[in-house]
């Protein structure tokens, strides 16, 4: 630990209370290893302030002595953006003592939630005043408000509703010099410039300390229809979405699942059944859902469905009966890395290009990838809606056990750089983080590259927020 360390400790405990210095290697550990095991850091300290004050005390004294902070919510993330680095030059400034949830306010549409609220806390508080805040992922039971914020998350809803960049009405957030910037008015109208509540969301914690969000709300779902279709083609699959979309918005969940996956799902994830007869390359599942009650949108679905086979876009589909087989059909989708990991090894790519670009991108890049890396298996799904797909590589039977160390990082680059040539990102939900810096450094556009430099460099001149991290 450096002597400026040290002295930021003393005063963080002397401003905070003790309690809230976590000093204990054993207290700390578990945090300062990203969510899937893979980046290890180190830190002397985590830092819990319990308001927006002590977080902007706190920062002001890591300004003072030139210390760095690592924001960090429930530490879900997947690149790696809350793990502090390995040398222990930061200290972590964990944000899940900000738990509250200021206000709900159900004819305004708007919940005032502090960062380190749980998205499944918020959910259940939407619930309780007959609405919704309908973002949801994976990982719901332990991310935050501020985690979701900072790396602008999407999960299976975005279709209907966006990232979270479009679900923040403001930012509460402390920036690096310690001021606080206090964006949670709601206004609908405000025209003073820059953004600074939307160059919060996705900084990863590089350019402030989100401390509370205004996040808006829609009517709670009344009833929901959920089915399974077969479809030949990525190709078939979009036209499917195309076909629905011109009749009806209601759809909010549609999502591209490859045979392979399916056909490993059935291996190794107990109690999921087949969902569909038939012979089928490609399956869709699809929900529906409508606020008002009576409303018999499972029907409609059904019929939509119907004409789609009618008309030779799809090959069969059948709705889901009721909720429990709604759920199995969700399980599936939500266990394929579950799956895949059971299989063998692994390579995730969290990838986007535009929507009408996917299908022709998951045939030529799979096959691509096939032919440059003999013996893997190459396939995308998800959320084809959105354009963007996890576009996975597993090793085949006959890989080493070290394969996905020995030949990650040439196979990523090659996926990366045909994405970048079809025009897409290489991170369209889960950030840069540390994991993809160096990729993104290499790919990246020089006007892209110049603009995040210079933001960093006016708000953040000290550099003490999240080194590191996303900034190439
Ligand atoms: C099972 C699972 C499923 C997932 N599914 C999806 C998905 O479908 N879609 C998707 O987009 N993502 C998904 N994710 C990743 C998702 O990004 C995170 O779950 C979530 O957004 C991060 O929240 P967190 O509180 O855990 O943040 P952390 O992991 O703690 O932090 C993430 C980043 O935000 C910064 N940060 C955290 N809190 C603050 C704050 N208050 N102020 C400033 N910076 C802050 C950190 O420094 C870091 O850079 C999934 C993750 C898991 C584990």
């Amino acid at each position: 630990m450096t002597d400026a360390q040290a002295r930021l400790i003393v005063e963080a405990q002397r401003t905070l209370g003790p309690k809230a210095v976590l000093t204990d290697a054993a207290d700390i550990a578990p945090w300062a290893t990203d969510w899937r095991g893979r980046v290890h850091g180190a830190t002397p300290a985590i830092l819990a302030p319990a308001s927006t004050e002590e977080v902007a005390a706190i920062v002001k004294l890591a300004a003072e002595h030139r210390v760095p902070l690592v924001p960090q919510g429930g530490n879900t993330g997947m690149s790696a953006g809350a793990t502090p680095p390995a040398d222990g030059s930061a200290l972590l400034l964990s944000l899940r003592r900000m738990n509250r949830i200021r206000s709900v306010r159900a004819e305004e549409r708007i919940a005032v939630a502090e960062a380190g609220v749980i998205l499944e806390t918020l959910h259940d508080a939407a619930n309780d005043v007959g609405m919704r805040f309908p973002l949801t992922l994976g990982a719901r039971g332990s991310c935050t408000i501020g985690g979701l914020a900072s790396t602008n998350a999407g999960g299976t809803q975005v279709l209907k509703f966006g990232t979270m960049r479009a679900l923040v009405a403001g930012v509460e957030a402390v920036l690096p010099d310690g001021s606080i910037h206090s964006g949670l008015s709601g206004l609908k109208k405000d025209n003073r410039g820059y953004s600074i509540d939307q160059l919060l969301i996705g900084a990863e914690g590089t350019l402030g300390v989100v401390t509370a969000v205004a996040l808006r709300l829609v009517p709670a779902v009344a009833a929901r229809g959920v089915a399974w279709a077969g479809v030949d083609t990525p190709a078939r699959a979009l036209e499917l979405w195309r076909y629905l979309e011109a009749r009806t918005d209601s759809i909010e969940g549609f999502e591209l699942v490859p045979q392979d996956s399916l056909a490993l799902v059935l291996k190794h994830i107990r109690g999921t059944r087949l969902p569909l007869d038939g012979e089928h390359r490609w399956h869709v599942l699809i929900e529906a859902t409508t606020p008002e009650a009576g409303t018999s949108i499972g029907a409609e679905l059904e019929r939509l469905l119907g004409d789609a086979l009618n008309r030779g876009i799809i090959g069969n589909a059948v709705p889901a009966s009721n909720e429990s087989q709604a759920e199995a059909f969700w399980k599936i989708r939500d266990s394929i890395s579950e799956a895949e990991r059971a299989e063998g090894q692994t390579l995730a790519h969290d990838i986007s290009v535009a929507v009408a670009d996917m299908p022709r991108f998951i045939v030529e890049a799979s096959e691509q990838v096939e032919r440059a890396f003999p013996g893997v298996i190459a396939s995308g799904f998800g959320h084809l809606g959105d354009g963007n797909i996890h576009f996975h590589v597993r090793a085949g039977s006959h890989a080493a056990p070290d394969w996905y160390e020995a030949e990650g990082a040439e196979i990523t680059r090659f996926v990366d750089d045909l994405v970048t040539v079809a025009g897409g990102s290489i991170s369209a939900e889960h950030g840069i983080g540390q994991l993809k810096r160096i990729e993104f450094a290499r790919l990246a556009d020089p006007a892209r590259v110049h603009a995040l430099r210079a933001i960093k460099q006016a708000l953040d001149p000290l550099g003490i927020m999240n080194p590191g991290k996303l900034v190439p």
